[in-house]
């Protein structure tokens, strides 16, 4: 063995088996002292400093480096600068802290390095992601017929729904197989239905299919943001009559921006009366079919032809986890490939499981062990329970902020974001508000104390709270509505100083 390898990969030698204690301890460290140290959620560096710092870190040389003096590094660059997710005040985006057990099962996942595109090189892994598959199926009401895969994330998810649907279309309208044959010409006047706030990936997934962004049809919102059916109805027979084939709905069961969950039920009546493909884009919402109090929200799910989950989102795993279900095995066929050296026909013929036929990865990360960790130690009371004090506190926090007269909430949450705007004293000018609440964005995120989002509705800007983490507490919220209350007269006397300077004669 050459032992200048030696100690850099596994193997039953002592010089393996330290080195790989040495360095996990080293690993585990970090990231204790991290959880211990880390205030804020940010340390507010600017991202000029940061890329700075990052390049010094980037010094790679010849000979490999101190163990103590990379650690060092690591953490004063990238653990320092790094969004600290954990903290409870980190409540921008969908992006959740990670439970303890996806952290360890992360360890497992990367020492096994198992391939889940086929299964001689997954053996034990392809049967945990099946049947973890399974059980997520029954959760969502789906029969033995059903089948999944994880996936990357939504995205992929989305993707996979979406290339299925077209393949199917295509079958159905023009009799093509769209695998062999590419797309006929006639898919220029293929349409797909979603509500305004369905998520980007609904057009991008068209543009990438060769259908075009054109393709996506949106369809208004009432006013819980929800999908609104009749005119979804009316959009279908007027697109007929332009002669184009409306063949997808995808509905959403929480959107990104208000967590608002359209009428599922509605919706697969919609989709069987005019045969269309129903993708239900649960990405958010998937995680409440866990929910003690919520979980009928999701009644309709299993109508959905296709149903994407996420679990990087609402079920806590660390980045990437997600999964994408169709109601019916058979069309996976739609993306089914095989090749000789590693999923050949006559495997499936034996009854070999090569999940490679339900992917669009080859490659494919063991992140259902993340899941499956998850559940068996923290088991699905807690796990429901912990979704649903998310919920009740995002309602609760909504309200608090509708009393105050300094702030405007503009959705009730179903799930666990509150979307509002500071209002402030001086003026009501459109321009004067969306400037304020701009700049109380990005101070707050330059000060690291309290992370939150920007979105825009009818071109406002609005602040937006994404309420995942279930260690926060209303005494927080209380506490975050008067420092914004504080910060947004701060930046009002700040305009109004310079305001007063402008106008002066030089
Ligand atoms: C986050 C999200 C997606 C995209 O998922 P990724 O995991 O980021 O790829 C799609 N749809 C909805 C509703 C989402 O919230």
């Amino acid at each position: 063995m050459n032992t200048a390898f030696a100690k850099w990969f596994l193997h039953p030698g002592h010089e393996s088996i330290s080195a790989y204690y040495e360095l996990m301890d080293r690993v585990v460290q970090l990231v204790a002292d991290q959880t211990r140290r880390a205030h804020t959620p940010f340390t507010g560096g600017s991202d000029r400093q940061i890329a700075s710092k990052v390049k010094r870190l980037l010094a790679i040389t010849q000979e490999g480096q101190q163990t103590d003096k990379v650690m060092e590094e690591i953490e004063q660059t990238v653990m320092k600068d790094s969004l600290w997710i954990s903290h409870p005040s980190a409540m921008a985006h969908l992006h959740c802290p990670p439970l303890v057990p996806s952290i360890a099962a992360e360890v497992v996942i990367n020492a096994l390095n198992q391939s889940m595109d086929s299964w001689d090189q997954s053996p034990a892994a392809t049967y945990v992601e099946e049947e973890l598959i399974k059980f997520l199926a029954k959760q969502i009401g789906y029969t033995h017929e059903a089948e999944g895969v994880f996936t990357s994330g939504g995205t992929q998810s989305n993707y996979m729904g979406m290339l299925l649907a077209r393949n199917w279309a295509c079958r159905r309208h023009f009799s093509m197989n769209v695998q062999k044959e590419g797309l006929p010409f006639e898919a220029g006047r293929l349409r797909i239905l979603c509500s305004e706030h369905a998520h980007f990936t609904v057009q991008q997934s068209a543009a990438q299919l060769g259908l075009g962004i054109n393709a996506v049809v949106t369809v208004r919102t009432d006013d819980q943001k929800r999908l609104c059916i009749r005119e979804a109805r009316a959009k279908v027979h007027e697109l007929r009559q332009q002669g184009l084939i409306p063949f997808m709905i995808v509905a959403t069961a929480g959107t990104t921006d208000f967590g608002s969950i359209d009428p599922l039920i509605e919706t697969a009546q919609l989709a069987d009366d005019e045969h269309l493909w129903l993708h239900v884009d649960a990405a958010y919402g998937g995680a409440m079919l866990f929910s003690h109090q919520y979980k009928d929200l999701l009644n309709g799910l299993p109508l959905a032809d296709s149903v994407t989950i996420d679990f990087h989102k609402l079920y806590y795993q660390s980045i990437s986890c997600g999964a994408f279900f169709v109601k019916n095995k058979r069309n996976f066929r739609y993306i089914a490939h095989y090749a000789d050296y590693l999923n050949p026909q006559e495997d499936g013929e034996a009854g070999i499981l090569n999940l490679v036929e339900k992917s669009v990865q080859t490659t494919k990360r063991f992140d259902a062990l993340k899941l499956l960790m998850t559940f068996k130690l923290i088991g699905t009371d807690t796990f429901g329970e912990m979704v649903d004090y998310t919920i009740q506190l995002a309602k609760e926090t909504a309200r608090l902020f509708r009393e105050d007269p300094c702030f405007e909430v503009i959705n009730d949450p179903e799930i666990n974001a509150v979307v509002f705007r500071y209002l402030p004293a001086g003026s009501r000018e459109a321009a004067y508000i969306n400037d304020i609440n701009l700049e109380l964005q990005r101070s707050f995120y330059r000060s690291g104390e309290l992370i939150m989002a920007k979105t825009k509705q009818a071109g406002d800007v609005y602040l937006k709270f994404t309420m995942l983490n279930p260690l926060n507490t209303i005494g927080q919220m209380k506490e975050h509505l008067q420092k914004i209350k504080r910060a947004g007269k701060a930046i009002e006397e700040k305009k109004g100083e310079m305001q007063y300077g402008y106008s002066l004669p030089y």
